[in-house]
């Protein structure tokens, strides 16, 4: 493939004419050497050097964090924007999950533009920096990881006003925790009680209450209260019950009516040192029966 027919490529299959002329591009083009890897290959490593900056011409990458995707590139994208940052480093892993051709912008071939065409390569430049930039706000978003511990709270509708009324009450001590809530409940704590919400979710029968059970299994839920109605049929049951498994999957003290919410505030205010925490023995017997079930090969 030929200056001519990358530049065909970038003006067909990429974004860069939405940006660049034609004469830039082909200035561009002009530096790309084009390579092609096997499947499985890594073509940049987390922590190494930025010193590439690839256009995939054909098949398909991953881009890795970790051992989590962040995304898969097809033709017409670029990886290893980096190289014309401030950083230094590549912040992901990429694997060719098929075999890929790719044009190949080494940091040499990039001085050769800068001296070829000055104006175009601080463009790019401050393009490619501009985009990498971007992507790292919105990868920031994703690896995220919440390390808060949150008090959760919950009522059905015939328990919204015994909830109100106990929140009142106690008010200050509930100032002191992260609350998260379902989204009604948490408007009503809001608008009733004054009580900050740290985390608002969707309205339990909607997702709120299995939004919860997430965080139970992430371990960001130190309590919960939830007054259910037990006087009612619910459409949303079998969140519900869920939600009381999982409490109890993970010992997570979980009061359902004024009095036990009371019990359980005061539980979690006050520091126990003199109890010992009473083991978890059904989630570490799980626990390792499913390592056992990892190391188990395929037949
Ligand atoms: P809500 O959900 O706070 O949105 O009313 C509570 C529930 O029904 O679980």
């Amino acid at each position: 493939m030929g200056t001519d027919e990358l530049t065909e490529f970038l003006m067909a299959n990429s974004v860069l004419p939405e940006n660049f002329s034609k004469e830039e591009i082909a200035a561009f083009a002009e530096q790309l050497n084009v390579e092609e890897y096997p499947a499985g290959e890594t073509l940049m490593r987390e922590g190494t050097p930025a010193c590439s900056l690839m256009l995939l011409i054909s098949g398909e990458v991953r881009r890795m964090l970790g051992d989590v995707e962040l995304d898969l590139l097809h033709a017409g994208e670029f990886i290893g924007k980096s190289m014309l940052t401030d950083e230094g480093s590549h912040y992901a892993n990429v694997v060719a999950t098929e075999p890929v051709v790719v044009g190949h912008l080494t940091i040499e071939h990039y001085g050769l533009l800068v001296e070829a065409a000055p104006v175009a390569s601080r463009k790019f430049k401050q393009y490619f920096s501009d985009i990498h930039i971007q992507e790292m706000h919105e990868k920031q978003g994703l690896s995220f990881v919440d390390q808060r511990s949150y008090l959760g709270l919950v009522a059905h509708n015939e328990m919204k006003e015994s909830l109100m009324l106990f929140a009142r009450t106690h008010a200050e001590k509930l100032k002191r925790f992260h609350l998260v809530a379902t989204g009604t409940t948490g408007i009503k704590l809001y608008q009733e009680v004054g009580l900050m919400i740290s985390k608002k979710l969707a309205s339990g029968p909607l997702g709120g209450d299995q939004a919860i059970g997430k965080m139970i299994s992430e371990n960001n839920i130190k309590g919960l209260i939830f007054f259910r109605d037990p006087l009612s049929p619910h459409p949303h049951h079998a969140d519900i019950e869920a939600l009381g498994r999982l409490c109890d999957v993970y010992q997570v003290p979980m009061a359902t009516n004024p009095g036990g919410a009371a019990a359980l505030l005061n539980f979690l205010l006050i520091d126990h040192p003199e109890e010992p925490a009473i083991p978890n023995r059904v989630l570490e017997k799980y626990r390792n029966a499913q390592k056992k079930v990892v190391a188990q090969p395929a037949q």
